[in-house]
């Protein structure tokens, strides 16, 4: 798999290698700034390292306005459940069917600033079955205009270039990607004579769980 490895910001719209974004963001002359505390948080892919974001957490963001947010980036393909782990405690989006005397996981109402601070690391789960599992770390404070939008996208990968994996010799580049052989990238040569049929065959689109359950792409741009 080949990655650029570079990203965007959303406030200058000028590409950097994704290493050196965050710090971008923190200093960049363009994003809105004001006189209210926020938290920047970067977010991978520990699966897919190409895949990387950047969000401002505004000190009134809930762990609901991060899963919300996460949702419609790169994740929301059928409702499925979702959970943050911070520390040891994990934080459910769906509180209900416990047995009796089962340990109950807390709900996402919690404020993001009161559970975390820059350094922190945590980690969040999308679908419980066909898991897509990220990675978030504060990377520290910056000053924003207070805003109804409580979690908001500083930064984002650029879309990476997939090669066709059909065989060793294609060097096409993908035009699909196939749910059912682990999300592999497929060109449309290839395709011809792939046996999984057409109803298995997912769009390329910008986000780590590409190809898993008929994800069918994000639903916010940079
Ligand atoms: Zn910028
Ligand atoms: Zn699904
Ligand atoms: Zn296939
Ligand atoms: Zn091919």
């Amino acid at each position: 798999m080949s990655s650029s490895n570079m990203g965007t910001c959303a406030a200058c719209k000028l590409k950097h290698p994704i290493n050196d974004l965050a710090a971008h963001v923190a200093a960049c002359e363009r994003r809105l700034k004001g006189d209210a505390d926020s938290l920047q948080i970067v977010v991978g892919s520990p699966e897919f390292p190409e895949f990387w974001m950047s969000v401002e957490a505004q000190s009134q963001a809930t762990l609901e306005a991060l899963d919300r947010f996460l949702r419609k980036a790169w994740l929301e393909c059928c409702g499925h459940l979702s959970a943050f782990t911070i520390g040891k405690q994990r934080y459910e989006s769906y509180l209900g069917d416990f047995e009796y005397g089962e340990k109950r996981p807390l709900g996402m109402k919690r404020k993001l600033a009161e559970l975390v601070k820059p350094r922190s690391k945590f980690s969040y789960e999308y679908d419980f079955g066909s898991t897509t599992e990220l990675v978030l770390q504060v990377v520290g404070r910056l000053q924003c205009k207070p805003s109804r939008k409580a979690i908001q996208l500083l930064a984002l990968n650029d879309p990476p270039q997939r090669i066709c994996e059909e065989t060793e010799e294609c060097e096409n580049s993908a035009t699909g990607l196939c749910a059912y052989c682990s999300a592999m990238p497929i060109c449309a040569d290839c395709l011809r004579t792939h046996d999984c049929g057409e109803e298995a065959i997912c769009p390329i689109v910008n986000s780590p769980r590409a190809g898993v359950c008929g994800y069918e792409g994000p639903t916010i741009k940079v």
